[in-house]
């Protein structure tokens, strides 16, 4: 296996942080976690990189708002001779545009809190829950959506809490797929995420737990030998990570990855577009290639969300969807990941994409490809749609579903099925509705009074 690297400047930060520790001490998780940067005299002591009085004021205000936190590993991957363009500095250290909030920002813009069911569980789809195991982040990424929560001390979840989510998924046979986040859940031991992951695999409607984690990405030495025996043990486990730039690809973390592509455990990347970091179609395809390069499949790109203290991240949609442009055919169809805004007020992730669809008439589909070339697709003369009214047990096709299993269709695919008499689907709030709602309630009452009224004529 190959040495891990410790470069020269990482041991001159290994010195000045403690002139007794060395390597040993650089590449041990714990060491790094205990000696994150978390004052603005400690970076400027570490990196070199000076402020001036007045911006340290500043700086502490952002600071006392949403708290730093930065590995040192995470630190010696700074280039402080152009840190003000440098894409580890700006995911990482503070700006003092965070305060700035906007009036469209929120501190819960997808109303995770209100979704959920029990503290630290958001049950938004139908099949799958996140949860929130740990409040502990290595790094405290400058645009993360759970700001909210960063550094929060009463919303750590202890065991009890813990405990009460794992029942929550125990008692809803719906959940099939259990997304563990936070927080960073590799920021807990070993032994404790063994005991969740455990007690989440004996629960017989359970069939895959996920982890999301950065620490590959801000502290790779956490993807010990150990942690990824014991996580080999839980399978099926698939792990996202969040790597957001490829600068951050490095030796270490590829070898963080390697261990884990080693150990069967199939990789994704979660990645943010963020302004003046990754908005570049070159730089994504950089990092795509880079990820499928280290077995990690590209997963989602996420349009930075609406939560307080990123407006500086935020980059139009048009951005993405010109990233999207640039990767949909241009390079390998795995290596391209879903673009997605995650929708304000909880409406979940919406996929985003560059139209290819032109035009369409009852026999014809008009289509470009990524090249702008314009073809049709002749669709078929005759095709027998198979009336589909759920009774599997009677259909020339064999799916063999068993009882139970399918729950009943919402939103989209209600309208489109064959065995539901939806129509339309209307926002609750929707005005003319509410109107006509009103309208028929008031003409029910009145027909209420006149029966009344004609109870009381026959009485009388
Ligand atoms: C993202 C997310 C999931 C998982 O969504 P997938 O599209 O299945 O990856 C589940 N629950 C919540 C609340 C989420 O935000």
């Amino acid at each position: 296996m190959k040495e891990i690297i410790f470069t020269k400047h990482q041991q001159e930060i290994t010195s000045k942080i403690d002139p007794a520790a060395g390597k040993e001490q650089w590449t041990d998780w714990k060491w790094q976690t205990r000696h994150s940067i978390k004052t603005i005299e400690d970076f400027e002591y570490l990196t070199g990189i000076s402020f001036s009085e007045e911006e340290k004021v500043q700086l502490n205000e952002t600071r006392n708002r949403f708290p730093l936190s930065i590995t040192p590993y995470y630190l010696s991957l700074i280039n402080k001779e152009n840190y003000k363009n440098d894409p580890v500095y700006k995911q990482s250290f503070l700006d003092n545009r965070e305060l700035i909030v906007s009036s469209s920002e929120m501190g819960d813009p997808l109303s995770e809190d209100h979704d959920s069911p029990v503290p630290g569980i958001t049950h938004r789809y139908p099949d799958r829950v996140l949860f929130l195991v740990s409040n502990v982040c290595a790094m405290y990424c400058r645009h993360c959506t759970r700001k909210r929560k960063v550094g929060d001390v009463d919303s750590i979840p202890g065991r009890e809490q813990i405990k009460e989510g794992i029942d929550y998924i125990r008692n809803t046979p719906q959940v099939r797929d259990v997304l563990l986040s936070g927080g960073d859940p590799f920021l807990l031991s070993d032994d404790y995420l063994d005991w969740i992951l455990t007690e989440l695999e004996a629960i017989p409607h359970v069939q895959v737990i996920r982890i999301g984690t950065r620490t590959p990405v801000v502290l790779p030495y956490r993807i010990t030998q150990d942690l990824v025996d014991m996580l080999k043990k839980h399978q099926p486990l698939w792990i996202n990570t969040h790597f957001n730039h490829p600068r951050e690809i490095t030796a270490s973390a590829r070898k963080a990855l390697a261990r884990m592509a080693d150990a069967g455990i199939p990789l994704g990347n979660q990645s943010v577009l963020l302004a003046d970091v990754n908005d570049c179609p070159r730089i994504m395809k950089e990092l795509v290639h880079r990820l499928v390069a280290n077995r990690v499949r590209p997963y989602y790109l996420y349009q930075c969300d609406l939560s307080e203290g990123l407006s500086h991240f935020r980059t139009p949609v048009g951005k993405g969807i010109e990233i999207m442009e640039s990767l949909i055919g241009h390079t390998s169809g795995f290596a391209v990941p879903t673009y997605v805004v995650d929708a304000p007020g909880g409406g979940g992730k919406i996929p985003v994409m560059p139209n290819y669809i032109i035009s369409w008439s009852v026999n014809k589909v008009i289509l470009r490809n990524y090249e702008g070339v314009i073809t049709s697709y002749q669709e078929p003369d005759e095709y027998k749609s198979t009336l589909c009214d759920r009774n599997c047990k009677d259909c020339r096709l064999e799916l063999n579903l068993k009882d139970g299993e399918e729950i009943n269709a919402i939103g989209i695919e209600q309208l489109l099925s064959d065995y539901d008499d939806t129509i339309s689907l209307i926002p609750a709030d929707n005005e003319r509705f509410k109107r006509r709602n009103d309208a028929e309630e008031a003409e029910d009452t009145e027909s209420a009074e006149n029966a009344e009224n004609l109870e009381l004529n026959e009485t009388v």
